[in-house]
């Protein structure tokens, strides 16, 4: 499967689910497989705060009520650090957790207890605002990113990149300062069940610095020995 050019609603996404509870997880995992996204968990606040931050993740569903960390302290210092979608799941009716959560940034909510049809749905929405959102220019550097028309620009000039190098710098200056490993990005920009060699990953950087230097940019993208590669604006 060949993944959804970014800045389109893309059907498979990285969803992570951050409940204690464990049979609710279960079963939310089995309804996101079902529509086909890949499901990441976590059963406390301070885990699932670390894997959203250290792996992409397209959209988080956070509990409110969690052991240690509470899903208000996660969505707080989340919020600081990522715009991934943030989906609370508060067990209340009281309207001060909604406020609170959506004061402190999540982009909704839903009280249990839910059908998993309409929290499938909310995934959906998220999914495709953030589409929306992704199709905004990206400055990077001295780079403009340009998602609507799929480019680059350094000053005037744009770079003539092939669609995968656009795929892959597009990936790269979206996690700008972060590493991602060759296996997170041939899942980004070849799809989660390409069967190439990450040695792919390595000529694509390769031909992608080499059009960098040319266009005269200072954008780097730095390999980190046996773990894979970030973009240094
Ligand atoms: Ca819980």
């Amino acid at each position: 499967m060949e993944m959804q050019p970014y800045g389109e609603p893309s059907a498979a996404a990285r969803v992570l689910v951050v409940e204690d509870e464990r049979p609710l997880v279960d079963a939310i995992r089995v309804a996101l497989e079902r529509e086909g996204h890949v499901v990441l968990t976590a059963h406390d606040g301070a885990s699932g705060l670390e894997r959203a931050l250290h792996e992409p993740v397209d959209v988080v569903i956070l509990d409110v009520m969690l052991p240690g960390m509470s899903g208000f302290e996660v969505c707080r210092f989340l919020r600081q650090r990522s715009d991934v979608p943030i989906l609370l799941l508060t067990a209340r009716v009281d309207e001060t957790d909604r406020v609170v959560g959506l004061d402190l940034g999540a982009d909704d909510y839903i009280t249990k207890p839910f059908s998993m049809r309409e929290l499938m749905a909310r995934v959906r929405a998220a999914l495709r605002r953030k589409g929306l959102a992704q199709t905004a220019r990206l400055a990077v550097g001295d780079l403009v990113v340009d998602p609507a028309r799929h480019e680059v620009r350094c000053g005037d000039r744009v770079l003539p990149l092939s669609p995968k190098e656009y795929d892959l710098l597009e990936v790269l200056s979206r996690h700008a300062g972060r590493v991602l490993s060759r296996g997170q990005l041939l899942e980004l920009v070849w799809g989660y069940d390409y069967e190439g060699d990450e040695r792919t990953v390595d000529v694509h950087v390769s031909w992608l610095r080499r059009k960098l230097r040319e266009a005269g940019s200072a954008v780097r993208i730095v390999a980190v020995r046996g773990v894979g590669y970030r973009l240094e604006p």
